[in-house]
């Protein structure tokens, strides 16, 4: 009896110190979708995709139509001083070894863009925490893909403009439109899946599915001294990256891809990489890197989570890796950024 009686006021004890611990130091409580949901809605062979979704294509005629609803009907709070520049990475508390993998899923006007299945059912397969930065026009001709990203727990998404225009080329009303619409988007597919949720009787999960994108990714890394003003009243922190991950993908063979980022991470990175199939060795950069990673003692969060374990370290303006080096991109792509390669 007395064992009993003590093994039971150190389990009450550990649990009241455990909890007490947990809130300390949890990470921050948001969740970000629920796997009930998820296999709920999709078999697992949806979820796995097939090669079709790599397949990308250019248009007949560049698409600038506007989403079904072009207002968000929600609205997010000024972004805190602190983070209204444009942030790199964040300086975790205690030089804690966690980092952001963030993938955008970027498409412009006149074209069709993928989903690199490989890497998702990846990072599917190992538990690996990601963020995705969708464009808005993305998610309107992949919206069970983005849903199913949405859905998922693993996974932040985060806005990367509808057609991604270049915003140092950028009024404040197009710069509104490109962010505005890529918002309002994300809340249709969530109404529909909210209403897909009820009908398969799981509609409660979709509390756990942020009802708003939370973050903005700019495209190209570009921006000017109205962006970050017009895009903290919009209630957005602007995510770039501390590494290029993808950097010369043509030339570098994915070893080298490999040793690039390990040279260039650091607690509270965030590496940029793409899940469009448009680099074309990601699929194999992602399975080396992350064992490595992890082999070093990295944990991986999603970008919200990173935000919330330690000061943000921010620029005045976005680079690819060095200052300066996105700037010839204001001369490459037409129609402020959103229409294809000029030859
Ligand atoms: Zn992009």
């Amino acid at each position: 009896m007395f064992a009993f009686r003590s093994t039971f006021f150190i389990l009450v004890f550990s649990l009241f110190f455990l909890g007490a611990n947990g809130g300390k130091n949890a990470i921050a409580s948001d969740s970000f979708g629920s796997q009930t949901l998820l296999h709920a809605l999709w078999f697992d062979e949806q979820l796995a995709g097939s090669d079709s979704d790599l397949a990308r294509a250019t248009l007949p005629e560049p698409d600038f139509s506007p989403p079904l609803r072009t207002q968000p009907l929600h609205f997010l709070p000024q972004v805190q001083p602190a983070r209204q520049q444009i942030i790199t990475r964040v300086a975790p508390d205690g030089d804690r070894k966690v980092m952001a993998l963030t993938f955008d899923l970027c498409e412009r006007a006149p074209h069709l863009a993928g989903y690199q299945k490989d890497i998702i059912n990846y990072l599917r397969s190992q538990g690996v925490k990601a963020t995705f930065f969708a464009g808005g026009k993305w998610m309107r001709t992949h919206p069970e893909k983005a849903m199913q990203l949405m859905a998922d727990p693993l996974f932040e998404v985060g806005n990367h403009a509808w057609t991604h225009g270049n915003f140092a080329l950028m009024d404040e009303t197009e710069v509104r439109k490109q962010v505005d619409w890529t918002q309002a988007q994300y809340e249709l597919l969530y109404e529909e899946m909210q209403a897909w949720a009820e009908k398969r009787g799981v509609g409660r999960e979709m509390g756990k599915v942020p009802p708003s994108l939370r973050l903005v990714r700019l495209p190209y890394g570009r921006n000017n001294e109205d962006t970050g003003d017009i895009l903290a009243s919009m209630g957005l922190p602007m995510i770039q990256w501390s590494v290029e991950g993808e950097r010369d993908e043509l030339e570098r063979t994915v070893d080298q891809l490999v040793q690039w980022n390990l040279d260039k991470v650091q607690p509270g990175a965030i590496i940029l990489m793409h899940a469009n199939a448009v680099p074309q060795k990601t699929h194999l950069l992602v399975p080396q890197l992350v064992p490595q990673l992890k082999a070093r003692g990295y944990e991986f969060v999603t970008v919200s989570e990173l935000l919330a374990m330690g000061p943000v370290v921010t620029v005045i303006d976005g680079y690819f890796d060095q200052p300066g080096d996105n700037l010839y991109v204001d001369d490459l792509f037409g129609g402020k950024g959103t229409l294809g390669p000029i030859k």
